[in-house]
């Protein structure tokens, strides 16, 4: 890997390595980096999806990479630049210690704290910070793009942020995420961008590309104005009108899409092609009253706050027409609702030509690489689905040996998960049998939270002899810690879980997918983006959806094994992987693995000496 990664930097070209666990792809693209960017003068960006990625490469890979450099006689300079609202903004905190009025007694101390800390502090990062600070707070002294001054402001010399970003200036590696590489945001110039956990990168792109509008970004737009209404009283009454208004607004809009009338209900709905586009008119009427602030402000500092504002609120006007219009063919419009509240949305049913455009027509070298980008056929779908056709592709195998390490038990007698109550019950009563055959920990997989919550329930009844955790019991990292350490814990997740677990040895020695990831077959991205395949008379079910589920498959299987010691089984519980035509391209993208015939022989498997070639 490291090789063709060498050659893809020195060649100016793309390349997408898929390279399974234990290749070591980190190293296998950081030294080629770092090589190449120290001996032509150049600057790497290193992109990656989650937050314990990054900290790995930090922490631990690029330290080990500038030792190997520094025994070649060259020193490699690293650093970190992540969004904009993991900064502490000096003129905000300065803004907020100026106004006691705008927070609760119980912050002061803290502003206290940050404002003597920021004097001498090197770094504006959250995870600098000499204290804790809640959400609430952090949201009203985080760096805002929108509000930013720059070098324009009063506060560019000792403003933290600055500092940050001047050390990305100068280091040949800057690892940044997905989310920051999309946003729109000014990266530091570089040469050549490597895109680790690349299977993320479409995902991200959607939702980056998509919209959506929420009471939140209401609430926040009127939050942050409430600063300006002591001077301009009008401001105050346009903020009073967009509040009363805003909370009907969306709540109008789903009862017209027909939510029903019980608030603890979840679902959503398409929009239709003709929507009347009704954008509130106190929001009109609070664009006005902060333009007529502006205008009316002597200080320049504060009116160019307040022009800034103008443009939020006028952004969110824009994205209530792009989302009640029908602007685009290739996007989903739909609106959800939940006990958490209604949300507008749209989202890009491709993005593979809004990424080529921003990432791949740059000339410059491109490294995507992941431990899963393919549905097991090659890299051409998901070359195409990020609109790099003409990468260059390499698949490596995981140097674990499957056959010694891997257990598969495939269970085909449960009631089709089309048979709702019947399959949960049972669902329950195997994933308690299972427990009961493995004594290392469990990890159970499911495509629902309504399926997982109906199973946890279950099992909660009759496992008392070891700990049982569901996905968001506590935060992810701390759950993981718990999960390893406990060592025979059974942990229950949907989602992130599929890729975000990653823990070696006996703690987690079984894996159970419950049912088949197919995307979610009712929800309206879903029926839209049916609707679109057919409209283009391609297959969704052969072009999108299998390939998508046996990639996040595979993503699952994938938690099993993370080291050349570890041994476990995988249990799939979905009948339809033995009795459906299709269940042949899941069982197909594996490793070849032991297959096991019933429980008794993975409780067998279990009490077997390991024997790992
Ligand atoms: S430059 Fe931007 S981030 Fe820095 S202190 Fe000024 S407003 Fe805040």
């Amino acid at each position: 890997m490291a090789t063709a990664v060498a050659a893809a930097f020195e060649g100016e070209r793309c390349l997408a390595v898929e390279a399974g666990t234990g290749v070591g792809k980190s190293l296998a693209y950081l030294l080629p980096a770092a090589l190449w960017a120290l001996t032509h003068g150049r600057k790497v960006l290193v992109s990656t999806h989650t937050r314990a990625l990054q900290e790995q490469l930090l922490e631990k890979d690029l330290p080990l990479a500038a030792r190997v450099m520094k025994l070649l006689g060259h020193s490699l300079r690293y650093a970190m630049l992540q969004g904009a609202d993991n900064y502490l903004c000096v003129q905000k905190l300065d803004r907020l210690q100026g106004s006691p009025a705008l927070f609760p007694e119980a912050a002061a101390k803290t502003i206290a704290e940050l404002a003597q800390w920021s004097r001498t502090a090197e770094t504006g990062h959250r995870s600098a910070l000499p204290c804790l600070v809640p959400q609430g707070l952090w949201s009203r002294l985080s760096r805002d793009p929108d509000l930013c001054m720059g070098p324009g402001g009063r506060f560019w010399n000792s403003c933290l942020y600055r500092k940050d970003r001047e050390r990305a200036e100068r280091a040949h590696i800057v690892v940044i995420n997905h989310a920051l590489l999309l946003s729109g945001a000014r990266l530091p110039a570089h040469d050549a961008l490597v895109i680790d956990e690349a299977h993320n990168l479409e995902d991200t792109a959607v939702s980056h590309f998509g919209l959506a509008v929420t009471h939140g970004r209401f609430a926040s737009l009127i939050d942050d104005a409430k600063s300006y209404t002591g001077e301009f009283p009008a401001l105050e009454a346009a903020c009073r009108a967009l509040a009363e208004e805003s909370a009907r607004f969306l709540d109008e809009q789903a009862r017209e899409q027909g939510r029903p009338p019980d608030p603890a209900e979840s679902g959503g709905r398409l929009l239709p092609e003709k929507t009347a586009v009704l954008v509130p008119d106190s929001l009109v009427g609070f664009e006005k009253a902060l333009l007529a602030a502006a205008g009316a402000c002597a200080k320049e500092e504060r009116q160019m706050e307040l022009k800034l504002l103008q443009a939020r609120a006028s952004v969110l006007r824009g994205d209530i027409q792009a989302i009640l219009s029908n602007v685009s063919e290739d996007m989903a419009r739909w609106i959800e609702w939940s006990e958490r509240g209604v949300t507008l949305r749209a989202a890009p049913l491709e993005v593979a030509a809004r990424l080529s455009e921003g990432l791949f027509s740059r000339g410059i070298p491109v490294v995507m690489t992941s431990a899963t980008l393919s549905s097991g056929r090659g890299l051409k779908e998901f070359k195409a689905a990020v609109g790099c056709p003409e990468a260059r592709e390499l698949a490596l195998d995981s140097p674990f040996d499957y056959p010694s390490q891997a257990g598969l038990l495939i269970m085909d007698d449960l009631p089709p998960p089309s048979e709702n109550a019947k399959y949960m019950a049972a669902v329950a009563a195997r994933c308690r049998k299972i427990v009961d055959a493995v004594p290392g920990g469990v990890l159970i997989l499911f495509s629902s939270w309504k399926t997982l919550r109906a199973v946890h329930a279950k099992l909660k009844r009759g496992i008392k002899d070891r700990p049982l955790w569901m996905q968001g019991d506590t935060g992810h990292d701390a759950l993981m810690e718990h999960f390893e350490q406990a060592g025979n814990a059974v942990l229950l997740g949907v989602d992130t879980f599929w890729q975000g677990v990653d823990v070696s040895g006996g703690a987690l020695s079984c894996v159970v997918v419950v049912k088949l990831p197919f995307p979610n077959f009712g929800s309206p991205v879903e029926e839209a983006r049916r609707k679109w395949f057919d409209s283009m008379g391609r297959g969704y079910f052969e072009d999108f959806s299998l390939p998508r589920a046996v990639m996040k498959f595979r993503q699952g299987f994938g938690r099993l094994i993370r080291s050349s010691t570890d041994r476990g089984a995988v249990v799939v519980l979905d009948p339809r992987i033995a009795k459906r035509g299709y269940g042949q391209a899941f069982l197909e993208a594996l490793p070849r693995c032991r297959k096991l015939s019933g429980l008794d022989e993975l409780a067998a498997f279990f009490s077997e000496p390991a024997e790992i070639k």
